[in-house]
């Protein structure tokens, strides 16, 4: 899974890219608006938080820009405090969700957590695929009550399978959605990730589609 986070404030948005790396997401950040509509509109992501107060263009354009252009990636808005007004022309404008500065990391990771659920059509945290259970809540691997060890990439590459499960998912998607934009993504290619989460799950789990790409599911 593949965040933009949108923040001006330099410390905040340390802290923002952090703490949603530390959960498992790859992470691409933008200081203001002009670059932030401009990666939102040629980049693959599973959700934005979105900054409204930024330099160069605010938020609410570069949201409606996106809504627009036919972008629909869920987008969590930051409002400033008593800024009533802000969340409604956000939500008016295609926001799917809004915090209002300032908030709790854990609030924000949860949030987002739901977005991307909701965005895949999934009620609950616990993703389960036949002994395969992942919890996003913990980002945790589960096969037959056994925890699996999973480096970040492997993580990532799992989770997008598993909500997109019984979908065949093309290797460049699957590029889309697991690295960041700055990662040298030459040294660890897609296949690579397959074959190592292959030996870590049990076999027939993560079929090749030939031509097309994978597919996770219990019907092989
Ligand atoms: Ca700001």
């Amino acid at each position: 899974m593949r965040i933009l986070i949108v923040e001006d404030e330099p410390t905040l948005q340390l802290q923002l890219a952090q703490s949603a790396r530390e959960a498992g997401y790859a992470v691409d950040v933008a200081s203001n608006g002009l670059d932030a509509h401009f990666q939102g509109d040629t980049e693959s992501y599973d959700a934005v938080v979105l900054d409204l107060g930024l330099p160069q263009m605010d938020g609410i354009t570069v949201l409606r820009k996106w809504r627009a252009a036919g972008c629909t990636m869920p987008v969590l808005i930051l409002t400033a405090r008593d800024g009533w007004h802000e969340k409604v022309s956000g939500i008016d404008a295609g926001a799917d969700d809004y915090l209002t500065k300032p908030f709790h990391m854990e609030e924000l990771l949860a949030r987002l957590r739901g977005l991307i659920r909701r965005a895949g059509g999934h009620a609950s945290s616990e993703l389960v695929c036949g002994p395969l259970t992942m919890d996003m809540r913990n980002s945790r691997a589960i096969v037959d009550g056994q925890a699996l060890t999973l480096t970040s990439h492997e993580y990532r590459l799992l989770a997008y399978l598993m909500h997109h499960r019984d979908e065949v998912v093309s290797r460049s998607e699957l590029v889309e959605h697991i690295y960041a934009q700055d990662y040298d993504r030459d040294s660890n290619t897609v296949e690579v990730f397959i074959a190592r989460l292959r030996k870590k799950l049990p076999p027939g789990l993560i079929a090749t589609v030939r031509g097309l790409g994978y597919r996770l599911s219990t019907s092989v």
